[in-house]
């Protein structure tokens, strides 16, 4: 009997087991919330590690098309302190290859090709054990079964309250984003200071940090440490208000770094949620999560490539044992909660020391990174 397959969420996770267990012959229905591919923009450049979002897009039969499109000079990194001043100044190798960027609308190109996903299918709800199998509800009143229902819908996921009560919580840790095109033309003293990858500059409780994408785009995000409400006299709509703000919370910092948050058109308010370190849950037949659903953790460059090896092997693990899915996703979840339990407590204590009372703690962690 074929099973009926869906995944809820057509981000890294989802495509990504959508795609390698497509290659393994089995079908796989994506139902995506966004109405379309490019409804909305798809975010910034994505660090994938060898051994995590690299073997995961083996397992998609995608490398060759990676290493076309993804960009090893965005591996480069420069660390300033608050004052301005360069600590350390990091170019790769020209063969390294450890943590290659990619643009995150190029890798969903890369996996989207061939996959069957509806577009518009927002998922409201599942109930699992109904007597045909999952009942997936959607948000404009359709709703269909499945015999496997897998969540991969990240931080606010809609399937994981089938499995689990726990939603996420607060770190303490904010961030707003703002973004500059063509920099190379437009603002070349800031292109000098990104420079082919990263700028991260470290201070009390705060920080800002700069990463190129392709064509001449730039993400820049200021993070400090606040209450949920920081904004409550701030319309974060009001773009010269909000940097005005901003630069107010940064006060005293070097010139060239707050030039980063001069120009940008818009702003966008993106708080640090995240889940428990050790999120499990007791098994729930035909449901599971993958990706920020089942382990949102601070966004230390590790959710997109853990989301992509999850998907991966969830698919893998069914594919091994197609008359047993059950059991394949039983085995699945084991080794994701280790593998998420490990990275969870890593990326948690990286957020500590990168926004810390103390910038030295944060400096610190880029001992290993060669000096200027
Ligand atoms: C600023 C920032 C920078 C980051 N940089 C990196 C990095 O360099 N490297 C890295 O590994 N990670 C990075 N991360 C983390 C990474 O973005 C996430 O961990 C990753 O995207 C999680 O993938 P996912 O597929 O689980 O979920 P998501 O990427 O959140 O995808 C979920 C998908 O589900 C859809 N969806 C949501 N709700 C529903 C619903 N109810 N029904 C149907 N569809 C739904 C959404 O539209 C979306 O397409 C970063 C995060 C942030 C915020």
């Amino acid at each position: 009997m074929r099973h009926r397959i869906a995944v809820a969420g057509g981000g890294p996770g989802g495509l990504t087991f959508a795609r390698v267990l497509h290659r393994h012959g089995y079908p796989v229905t994506v139902l995506e919330r966004d109405p379309a591919p490019d409804s909305r923009p798809p975010g910034g450049t994505l660090d994938l590690h060898e051994g995590l979002g690299q073997l995961a897009l083996d397992k998609a039969g995608l490398r060759a098309e990676f290493e076309a499109l993804s960009r090893p000079e965005g591996q480069a990194m420069r660390i300033l302190d608050a004052a301005g001043t360069v600590l350390r100044d990091w170019r790769p190798s020209p063969d390294e290859r450890a943590n290659p960027e990619i643009d995150r609308g190029q890798l969903r190109d890369l996996l989207l090709d061939s996959l069957d996903v509806r577009w518009g299918h927002e998922v409201a709800q599942v109930v699992p054990g109904t007597e045909d199998g999952v009942l997936v509800r959607f948000a404009d009143g359709r709703q269909e079964t499945f015999d496997l229902v897998v969540g991969a819908d990240g931080a606010w996921s809609r399937v994981r309250p089938a499995v689990s009560p726990v939603t996420p919580h607060y770190t303490g840790v904010t961030s707003v984003e703002t973004s500059l095109d063509d920099i190379d033309t437009r603002h070349p003293d800031l292109a000098r200071l990104v420079g082919d990858g990263s700028v991260a500059a470290y201070g009390v409780n705060r920080s800002i940090v700069a990463q190129r994408n392709s064509g001449g785009h730039v993400k820049v995000y200021a993070k400090f440490r606040a209450p949920l409400d920081w904004h409550a006299d701030l319309d974060l709509a009001d773009v010269e208000a909000t940097r005005s703000g901003l630069l107010a919370l940064f006060d005293g910092w070097a010139a060239p770094v707050l030039d980063l948050l001069g120009h940008g058109a818009a702003f966008t308010h993106r708080p640090f949620y995240v889940l428990p370190e050790s999120h499990t849950w007791a098994h729930v037949r035909k449901v599971t999560l993958l990706g920020d659903a089942a382990h949102l953790m601070p966004p230390l460059g590790a959710g997109a490539n853990l989301a992509m090896l999850d998907g991966a092997e969830l698919a893998e693990s069914i594919a091994a044992n197609p008359d047993n899915v059950d059991e394949a996703v039983r085995a699945f979840e084991e080794q994701m909660w280790a593998r998420a339990g490990r990275w969870a407590k890593i990326t948690t204590a990286g957020l500590e020391r990168l926004v810390s009372p103390d910038p030295a703690e944060a400096l610190a962690l880029f001992d290993h990174v060669q000096p200027s």
